[in-house]
């Protein structure tokens, strides 16, 4: 049986792909690429946005080209709250939520393909599981920067969003478990982790929190980079500047989705934080770590968003230190409540708004770029690319440098010499 994987969305459904692929038996399975002929389609689905569900129906749409009678199987955020819908779509054989997905291969292997779709989507209790299924780690050989895990689901209820309900109330994954799993990744030669969830800041389990796991981390001598995917802003633990000043590994990286720099708009979004809070907080942090990079979410047109409002929004991410913008259009969710407010902005609005804000995103990405040429910094290489070695360095630079052997996972000394928008070229620094 040809079986393959595809993940649509966060680094976290990445992670919970890895870990489903694990659980599939080698003697039973032969796990395919997505661009092969396969029996069986596994798609890790998201549904952030409305963008995010188009892109489930279209990539079916895509592999009925390359195998007309594949069987998918639908898995995730998307297949949680629109189970119903998604079983009437051609090829459809599964539609599993999260309370479930981790036993997909038992699943597919009681209920065989039919022409009656097999659903279970049970609703994500408080002491739904968090934890892997045993000893089955997220271990992905195709990317050198791995993702781990840390907690799942959020308590924030912000209006626009339906994670809350895709995904359940925040829960924190075992400490112990979590060790565990960070040295068979460093064991199997990831030099960078990526501590990926729903809203990390809250990590708490007994009287461990984010920190705390920080510094457990820290001390695995395989590991030479612990960075934080995104973290909300009204979640940020005390002592995570200290962290990131000292010579711990981790990385000067922060993703910080504000969403709005509105007052009015955050207070809508139901967001708890206020712009002076933030300005607050990077100028302790930018003080503390002044090469740290900094990227935001942000979404244009929520409900009543006026045009004042998203100047004034654009006006603060212009003067405060931001150094890309990830731009959302606002589309209503179906269980998210900003889908009932008034005052909906209309879409060619939106996408003049959201063309600004991606300009502004370019300019500031290439100020940051630019203010690092010079310097030597350690790139972890990961592929090459137009005959180029390409990497990261620890304040997610993207560098590129010539180089006849490989470079593969590597962490070398580049000096920065000229940048562009997509990052900066160098030269192996080596004596
Ligand atoms: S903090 Fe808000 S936006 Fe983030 S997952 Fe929770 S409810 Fe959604």
């Amino acid at each position: 049986m040809r079986i393959a994987f595809h993940t649509i969305g966060c680094r976290l459904n990445q992670y919970e792909t890895a870990v489903i692929r694990n659980t599939f038996n080698s003697d039973e399975y032969t796990i395919v690429a997505v661009d092969e002929p396969a029996d069986i389609v596994v798609i890790n689905t998201c549904t952030v946005t409305h963008k995010s569900d188009t892109d489930t129906r279209r990539f079916i749409t895509r592999l009925r080209k390359l195998n007309p009678d594949v069987n998918v199987a639908l898995i995730g955020c998307q297949a949680q709250l629109q189970a119903a819908s998604m079983a009437q779509w051609p090829n459809v054989r599964w539609v599993i939520g999260n309370a479930r997905k981790f036993d997909l291969a038992r699943i597919l292997k009681e209920f065989k393909a039919s022409s009656s779709v097999y659903i279970e989507t049970p609703a994500i209790g408080r002491d739904a599981v968090v934890s892997n299924p045993s000893n089955i780690f997220g271990i992905d050989p195709e990317h050198t920067r791995a993702n781990l895990k840390i907690q799942d689901g959020c308590d924030f209820f912000c209006a626009f969003c339906e994670i809350p309900f895709a995904r359940g109330r925040a829960r924190s994954r075992e400490f112990s478990d979590i060790i565990q799993e960070a040295k068979a990744l460093a064991g199997a030669g990831h030099q960078e982790i990526i501590l990926t969830g729903i809203n990390l800041g809250t990590y708490q389990r007994g009287s461990k929190s984010l920190p705390d796991l920080i510094k457990a981390l820290d001390d695995i001598p395989k590991i030479k980079r612990i960075r934080i995917s995104s973290i909300e802003p009204l979640a940020i633990p005390n002592g995570l500047i200290g962290l990131m000043a000292s010579k711990t590994k981790l990385c000067r990286y922060l993703h910080l989705p504000v969403q709005s720099l509105h007052d009015g708009t955050l207070k809508a979004m139901k967001r708890r934080y206020s712009v002076l809070q933030v300005q607050t907080f990077l100028r302790e942090l930018i003080q503390a770590v002044p090469s740290v990079c900094l990227g935001t979410d942000v979404i244009v047109g929520f409900p009543g968003e006026t045009q004042d409002h998203f100047d004034e929004t654009y006006h603060q991410l212009k003067e405060l230190p931001f150094h890309y913008i990830h731009v959302f259009s606002y589309s209503d969710r179906p269980h998210a409540k900003s889908r009932t407010l008034e005052g909906k902005v209309d879409v060619p609005e939106i996408k003049k708004r959201s063309q600004k804000l991606r300009d502004l995103s370019r300019r500031k990405r290439l100020q940051f770029y630019r203010s690092a040429v010079g310097t030597i910094m350690p790139v972890l290489f990961e592929q090459t690319k137009d005959g180029l070695w390409q990497g990261l360095t620890d304040n997610f630079i993207p560098v590129a440098t010539q180089s006849e052997k490989s470079l593969k996972n590597m962490i070398k000394p580049v000096t920065l010499q000229s940048a562009d928008y997509s990052g900066i070229q160098g030269k192996l620094n080596e004596r």
